[in-house]
């Protein structure tokens, strides 16, 4: 049965459709306008570059590489594969959230540490006990990091006193990075030494430690940052003591390539 209406009803029903479809149409409207606001604030924390800038890198590390992007989230978007140099320097806000105290996560007699107060990225720390393990089975002991995480305050700090506070670099070779450009402020980087039977730290280059290192430590996703034989692509003096972990994918291929990390990064980039 279908109730008759008066003609009173009927306008009163017609009042009230009307009125519950502006209200839908107003939630819709609403919405919608919620939602494109939402896709713009997802949109402007991402980095500024043109989808071509965009290549997936490190062969399955789910990290991506761009180009010369600055903000704190597009360095930690990249994961393993930030570029830090004097071209892409890190921004003032950018404060790694992965880092661990070494102290806490070393396994016992694998790995020294020049102090118990030492943090790093906790992937490329676990890392590089795999590698001080495997040269400790070889009979190379005393595997020591003497850097490894460092604030932008501390960085202030070394480059000044070696650098002095115009900034210039008397030596000629900037061994110190400014806060911006070293890539110890993200937690991947070490630099490491050998302590001998007496406590003496030995020069990394000389001991056996770094020949297993040069031969091996792609193996565990690390690369000898600033090579000898890259000083004009990287900016930076040869520095045998510092490695970088990239994953294991990116090593390997820098590796076998005989590439620095910026050559790398630029061939994946080429290659979009
Ligand atoms: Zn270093």
């Amino acid at each position: 049965m279908i109730p008759r209406l008066t003609p009173k009803q009927l306008r009163s029903m017609i009042v009230l459709c009307a009125a519950a479809a502006l209200l839908l149409g107003g939630t819709a409207l609403l919405l919608a306008n919620l939602n494109r606001r939402a896709q713009f604030r997802a949109s402007s924390a991402l980095p500024q570059s043109s989808p071509s800038e965009t290549a997936s890198g490190g062969g399955g590390n789910g990290t991506s590489v761009t180009g010369n992007i600055h903000s704190a989230e597009q360095v930690k978007a990249e994961g393993f594969l930030a570029l830090v140099n004097k071209e892409y320097p890190l921004p003032d806000d950018y404060e790694p959230d992965t880092l661990v105290n070494l102290a806490d996560k070393r396994p016992p007699n694998v790995i020294g540490l020049k102090n118990t107060s030492m943090e790093a990225d906790e992937t490329a720390f676990a890392a590089l006990c795999e590698l001080a393990a495997a040269m400790k089975q070889e009979g190379y002991e005393g595997l020591t990091v003497i850097a490894a995480y460092r604030t932008k305050d501390y960085q202030q700090g070394l480059y000044q006193e070696e650098n002095g506070d115009d900034g210039k670099d008397a030596s000629g070779k900037p061994f110190v990075q400014t806060p911006e450009a070293t890539e110890h402020r993200t937690g991947l980087a070490f630099d490491l030494s050998v302590l001998d039977s007496a406590g003496m730290t030995l020069t990394f280059e000389d001991t056996p430690h770094y020949k297993y290192c040069l031969k091996h430590m792609h193996e565990y996703g690390f690369i000898l940052r600033y090579p000898e034989d890259k000083q004009e692509q990287t900016g930076i003096g040869y520095e045998p003591w510092h490695i970088r972990y990239v994953g294991i994918d990116a090593a390997k291929e820098i590796q076998e390539q005989g590439l620095c990390l910026e050559e790398y990064l630029a061939a994946l980039r080429a290659g979009e």
